[in-house]
Order: C-alpha cells, then structure tokens, then sequence
C-alpha cells in the first residue's frame, strides 16, 4: 500500500525528545508521527497517511463511543547490537489482529498492510528509540467504529492508527517475582465471549479487579473460569506457564476464554525444543496451591509483550497465601527469559526467523 507522506510543521525540539526518550516509563511519551488508513464498506481500505500524531475529532455519536467497537494489537521494536531496530513476529499480531476483527464484525486489515504500516512507523521515528539501557519502542496498532451512528450493528465505517511510544526499562534491577491476586468476585471472560479477542472491553472490564489486587498488596489478579470459578485462565495482561519438578510444563489452553499471546505461542516452541513436556490444559487453583505447598510445582511463570517472562512468586487465593519455590526467580524462568530477550534484541540465534528488522 501507498503511504502518503506528510509534512510535520512542528516535530518536537531535539533537545526535549532527547528529555523524553532518556528514560520515559511506559505509556506517556509519544512520537512525532502517526499512521491512519480509513475504511469504508463501498471503498475498501484507502487513505493510507504517515503525518504528524495529533488528536482526531470524533463526531458525539460514533460508534466506538457507545458500543465499544473496537480493536487492538502490541508489539515492540528491539534496539540490536549493529544499531539496526527489529521487530518481533509482527506477522503474529497481524494475524491476531484480524481474529479480534472477526469476533468484534470489524473488517480485515490484510496482515502485510499491517506489517507494513508498523515498519513505517517505526522507520519515521527511529530517533524516538529509548537511549536508557533495555528500553524498547512500543507499537499501538488499532482500529475503531468511526461511523457516526447510534443503531446497534456494526459500523460501514472504520478508522486504523498507529501510534508509538518509547518505553523504558520494564525491570530497572533484575527481575523482581511477581505477587498475584485470585479474583474471586470477578470474572474476565465467559464462554462465548470477547476474552480471546484484543478489544478494549476485556480490559475495562478488567480494571475494579486490578484495582482488587493492587488494594491487597499485590501485583496483578488472576483470572479463573467463569463457569466453574476454579480453572486458572490468565492474569489481565500476561499467560501462565507452571513448571513440574519432573520437567513438565502445564499451560491453560485457548478455549476462546484467554488471549493467544504470541509470548505463549513463542515460550511452548522453546519448551518443547529443549526437550520438556509441554501440556496445554485446565489447570485448577486449588491444584497450584497443593502442588506449591507439595514442592512438586517449581515454577510459575507470566509472559507477554510487556515484561518478557516474569516469575509469579506469591499467590493469595480463596483459602489463603501460598509461595511458589522459593518465592524468587526460578531457573527455568531465568532461562527461558534469556533466551527470548536475547533473540528479541539479536544477542542470540534466530533460528526460527522471528526478528525481522527494520
Ligand atoms: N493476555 C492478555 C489479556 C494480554 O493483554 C496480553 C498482552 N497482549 C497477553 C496475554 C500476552 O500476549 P502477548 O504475548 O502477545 O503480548
């Protein structure tokens, strides 16, 4: 696809974004530009732009406002040893992408405009990329009803943006374990519902429950099944892993409830290529807690675009707070980390040619 190249009258002062991009947290810091492509049901994708990031005006009555039509995607560029930027699987979240549409009757954006636009982006903006030590450049693809309309249908009009944001060192000093809060009063996603699409609802809906575990002295909540409120299903932003002293890793599996993340996809390919059994299936809470308390469980570990691989250290759940291993970091858990840190940042082999750069 074309992209339109336009003017910025005003890209920020370099001494100010060299400010910005010393050490610029997560999610406040934003580049000069910005992607836009409309869509409309008679025209197709058209309009394809690479201008300044700006607000858009948004007519009260559309749609996304009211009835939430809407999509996202996460992914980041890596700073590599020869200074080049890669990305990592944006074929993947291009693909997810266009899964979240199906599920929220959102058009499909075809997976190689969505590589293309992220690589654009990320073109335009390199000398956005964090210079603080582990920082990386966060991409935020996402498409929204952008027809003015109250009915309850589908929208003929769409809007798909991306925008970028430096982030900084997600853990400053090694990586800390995590403590997490079993959600007892509030479930995610239900059987036929949105859980395993990326759209905003699931994480609104995720917010009081957050509120939840930060309130008790934790890190994240936990998430079980909406049926019978004992299966573990994932935290707000992160899949599980739970690792076996016998070498067996156990993984919830996408029953349409969770987020198919591309970390889980990515961590189960180097599972089973070190030669442990990997077992997708239920796992309950109460089964954590007597396999933690048994010894049996070694490890427990979160993944996602945001922090890699994590260690889960403490759990508080319904009857009471237990500790994983040692309540630190774990061995496989390290490992793992390592390993797709380093080919994430082109330190390691790429054997499965998931890094492309820029
Ligand atoms: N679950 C949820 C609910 C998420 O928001 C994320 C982050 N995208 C993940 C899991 C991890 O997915 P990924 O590895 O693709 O970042």
């Amino acid at each position: 696809m074309e992209f339109t190249q336009l003017p910025h009258p005003s890209p920020t002062p370099a001494d100010v974004r060299e400010q910005a991009i010393a050490d610029p947290g997560f999610g406040t810091v934003f580049t000069d530009h910005m992607i836009s492509i409309d869509y409309e049901e008679e025209r197709g994708w058209h309009n394809a732009v690479i201008g300044p990031r700006e607000p858009i005006a948004l007519d009260p009555a559309t749609s996304v406002l009211h009835y939430a039509q809407e999509i996202f995607e996460g992914l980041k560029a890596y700073k590599h040893p020869d200074g080049n930027l890669g990305l990592f699987r944006p074929e993947a979240n291009a693909r997810r992408f266009n899964i979240s549409a199906d599920r929220m009757a959102m058009p499909h954006l075809p997976e190689d405009v969505f590589v293309q636009s992220v690589r654009e982006l990320v073109r335009k903006d390199a000398d956005w990329f964090p210079t603080v030590e582990g920082g990386s450049l966060y991409l935020r693809p996402f498409m929204f009803a952008s027809e003015a309309f109250l009915g309850v249908r589908p929208a003929k009009k769409y809007k798909y943006l991306v925008i970028a944001s430096p982030a900084g060192n997600y853990f400053k000093s090694g990586v800390p374990a995590v403590s997490i809060w079993v959600s007892r009063d509030y479930v995610r996603a239900a059987p036929g519902g949105t859980g395993a699409a990326k759209t905003g609802g699931n994480y609104a809906a995720s917010l009081v429950p957050q509120a939840e575990a930060i309130a008790k002295g934790h890190d994240q909540v936990v998430f079980l099944d909406a049926v019978e409120r004992k299966w573990i299903e994932e935290l707000g932003g992160m899949n599980l892993f739970f690792v076996m002293d016998d070498g067996t890793v156990i993984t919830p599996p996408l029953t349409g409830t969770i987020l198919p993340g591309i970390t889980r996809n990515s961590l189960i390919q180097l599972l089973k290529e070190q030669g442990l059994t990997i077992r997708e299936e239920r796992y309950s809470i109460d089964q954590w807690r007597a396999d933690a308390e048994s010894g049996k469980l070694v490890e427990t570990m979160a993944c996602g675009t945001a922090a890699v691989v994590t260690p889960v250290g403490k759990v508080e759940g319904p009857d009471g707070a237990f500790t994983i291993g040692s309540g630190g970091p774990g061995q496989l858990t390290q490992k793992l980390r390592e390993t797709l840190v380093g080919i994430q940042r082109g330190t390691v082999p790429d054997p499965h040619g998931w890094v492309s750069t820029i």
